[in-house]
């Protein structure tokens, strides 16, 4: 008998609708930039024509512009050196306009990335990648945090799923999603399993999850019986197949038939990345001008 022939034949989960509360978060946005005494700065930087790249910072600046927010878009050419990074970065973080720094990733071969993120002012860091910043989630204290777990607390949220004392589970353990999915989600008083490419029995620890939270960039991989019935399935990943399709790391049919909540992709957390760097353009300008 195949895995998904055990499965419930009709859908048992709720859809986690992430477009509608990455709209409602950025109305939220716009109505509390408006009153302030000020306009918030979102700098956003991209070296090279890279057209993947090109959309997803054509997308942040409207996105910020949308929400009131001043959004200054740099575009580099691909021979920039690292040094004339630098510079420009050191620039953003002196101009007091300038409220949130985002340098588009990935950097072309000649620059090296830590060295261009250890150089954005931390309070300006709204990528949450600065080291200041990860030590500060680490440690459960305040800070600016990456954009797609913070997008993922808040679906958890809107989505009245609760995380004090829930057992989570997270799949992957990258610097930009698992991990600080794993600190975020133990700040919240989850009991926290991250698992990775290294972890013995990958679907006995995903169905022992209350909320299994996938970021590991394998198209379907987590199947309908990873799954316990009832848990929230947090879909991070996003797959093109060859033909074109853009999949989840959950194979989605599979698992809605047996959790309580789940994330569509795309159409889930994609939307709230975006949403959730205006959240913290807007965070680090209340915390830097008061
Ligand atoms: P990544 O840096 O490639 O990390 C993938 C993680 O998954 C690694 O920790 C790796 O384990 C683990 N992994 C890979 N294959 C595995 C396997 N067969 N079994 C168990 N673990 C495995 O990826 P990422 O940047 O975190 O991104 C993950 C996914 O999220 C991608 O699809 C990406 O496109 C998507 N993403 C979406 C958004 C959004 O806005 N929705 C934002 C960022 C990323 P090891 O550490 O052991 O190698």
């Amino acid at each position: 008998m195949t895995a998904s022939a055990s499965l419930p034949a009709a859908r048992a989960a709720r859809i986690i609708d992430g477009k509608a509360v990455a709209a409602n978060l950025r109305a939220d946005l716009a109505v509390r930039v408006a009153a302030l005494r000020y306009q918030p700065g979102l700098a956003v930087v991209l070296v090279g024509d890279d057209p993947a790249s090109a959309v997803y910072v054509r997308s942040k600046d409207r996105a910020a512009r949308e929400a009131g927010i001043a959004a200054h878009t740099f575009i580099l050419p691909a021979d920039t050196t690292e040094a004339a990074l630098l510079a420009q970065i050191a620039a953003l973080n002196a101009d007091p306009a300038v409220d949130g720094i985002l340098v588009q990733l990935p950097l072309p071969p000649q620059i090296r990335a830590q060295a261009v993120i250890d150089a954005i002012d931390p309070a300006k860091d709204v990528d949450g990648f600065h080291p200041v910043n990860v030590a500060r989630l680490a440690d459960g204290q305040p800070g600016l945090v990456p954009c797609t777990p913070l997008g993922v607390m808040r679906l958890l949220a809107a989505a009245g799923v609760g995380v004090e004392g829930a057992r989570a589970v997270v799949l992957g353990r990258s610097a930009i999603v698992g991990r600080p999915m794993a600190a975020l989600l133990l700040t919240a008083n989850a009991t926290v399993t991250i698992a990775h490419s290294r972890t013995r029995d990958l679907p006995a620890e995903c169905r022992r999850a209350d909320i299994l939270v996938a970021a590991v960039g394998r198209p379907e991989m987590v199947r309908g019986d990873w799954i316990a019935p009832g848990a929230t399935v947090i879909d991070v990943g996003i797959n093109r197949l060859p033909d074109k399709r853009l999949v989840g790391d959950v194979a989605f049919d599979e698992a809605s038939r047996v959790a309580g909540a789940i994330t569509p992709v795309p159409g889930g957390v994609g939307p709230m990345t975006i949403a959730c760097l205006l959240e913290n353009t807007v965070t680090a300008a209340m915390a830097r001008r008061g």
